[in-house]
């Protein structure tokens, strides 16, 4: 019979940081739109991994010179590549143990749960039954982390570890395996010192209103979140104080929109936790020594002709068309007719 222990190192030797393992009577009370023991009511056992985000994908950001290394090293390709060849290879696993099981991804876009604001979507689907909720139905990711006693929800309402504070992503696996649960976690690594708050370009945690829920007997408690606001801060600020570029930035594996480098709620955390010396993960150089840059945007930096046109004929950069059409009018050796100099021959 499969243990835990197995699941375990096995989980870790595919490739998790992090593993922690939930009844799923944990989820009783949890809203219908929200329980997993819809998708899988067989289930006993909600697997929870953890991947860590490299500090150094978040470098490049916090310099202000690159900005592909944290949408896709840090984003994109752990939940779209990392996560789920862990989750195939486990899924195998448990299927060669006589186990059915559930492998889900950090990704959404069919949820009856808007996953940005929390709004129930009105007419977006229809339930299968009587007793069904509407599909999809929405998991919520740092719940089941929770749940599977990996750490805690901080202030931000980012999930926080002992071994590496804000810096992870998470994949699970339901399964009618019956494992050996977890505790769930009853340290504490969020101080309340705010610096989240603090460093949110768009002033998207409150200071003053929390949200509370109740979760397996422990009542959790975060800050109020402005999705909107979030995701202006994720676009680097509504004045983009913290996006030094003139036009749209192309996506990185679907990812494009992370120019902000999750710079209150994970960077200024990461910082403070690390500095405090309260993570497993120790480096042999702190992360920040100095004040993060701003850049101020007040007077007018208009794009050039060749950027202007393009975005006149295409709107944006992010389709490849457009992107091919952006770069040979920026000239390097592409494109024949291109009259302008290229600095790399001319
Ligand atoms: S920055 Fe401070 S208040 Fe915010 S989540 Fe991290 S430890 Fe908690």
């Amino acid at each position: 019979m499969i243990t835990a222990d197995d699941v375990k190192r096995f989980a870790r030797a595919q490739g998790a940081d992090l593993v922690g393992i939930a009844p799923m009577t944990r989820w009783e009370g949890a809203p219908k739109q929200m329980d997993p023991r819809y998708i899988a009511p067989n289930a006993k056992s909600m697997i929870v991994m953890g991947f860590r985000i490299a500090r150094g994908s978040l470098r490049g950001v916090e310099e202000g010179t690159l900005y592909t290394t944290y949408p896709s090293m840090g984003y994109a390709a752990l939940n779209q590549i990392y996560a789920p060849m862990t989750l195939w290879n486990l899924t195998n696993f448990l299927e060669d143990e006589g186990h059915e099981t559930v492998a889900m991804l950090n990704a959404n876009g069919g949820e009856a749960i808007n996953p940005v604001t929390g709004n129930f979507r009105d007419g977006w689907s229809v339930p299968v039954g009587d007793e069904k909720p509407h599909p999809d139905v929405l998991v919520h990711f740092r719940l089941a982390a929770f749940l599977a006693g990996l750490g805690e929800i901080g202030y931000s309402k980012v999930f926080l570890t002992p071994q590496f504070g804000p810096r992870q992503r998470f994949a699970l696996c339901l399964t009618d395996a019956e494992l050996e649960p977890d505790p769930i976690f009853e340290g504490k690594i969020c101080d309340r010192c705010m610096l989240c708050a603090k460093h949110c370009p768009t002033g998207a945690i409150s200071t003053t209103e929390t949200v509370k829920v109740t979760v397996a007997g422990h009542e959790l408690e975060w800050a109020k979140l402005n999705p909107l606001a979030c995701e202006a801060g994720i676009q680097g600020g509504h004045d983009n104080e913290l996006n030094p570029f003139l036009k749209e930035y192309p996506r990185r594996y679907g990812y494009g929109r992370a120019i902000g480098g999750a710079s209150g709620c994970i960077r200024a955390c990461m910082d403070h936790l690390e500095k405090k010396g309260v993570l497993q993960n120790k480096f042999s150089s702190p992360f920040r020594t100095e004040r993060p840059w701003k850049l101020d945007h007040s007077q007018p930096r208009p794009p050039t002709d060749d950027v202007r046109e393009n975005y006149i004929e295409t709107g944006r950069i992010e389709d490849a068309d457009a992107y091919i059409t952006y770069n040979k009018r920026d000239n390097y050796g592409t494109d024949k007719d291109a009259k302008a100099p290229n600095p790399l021959i001319d």
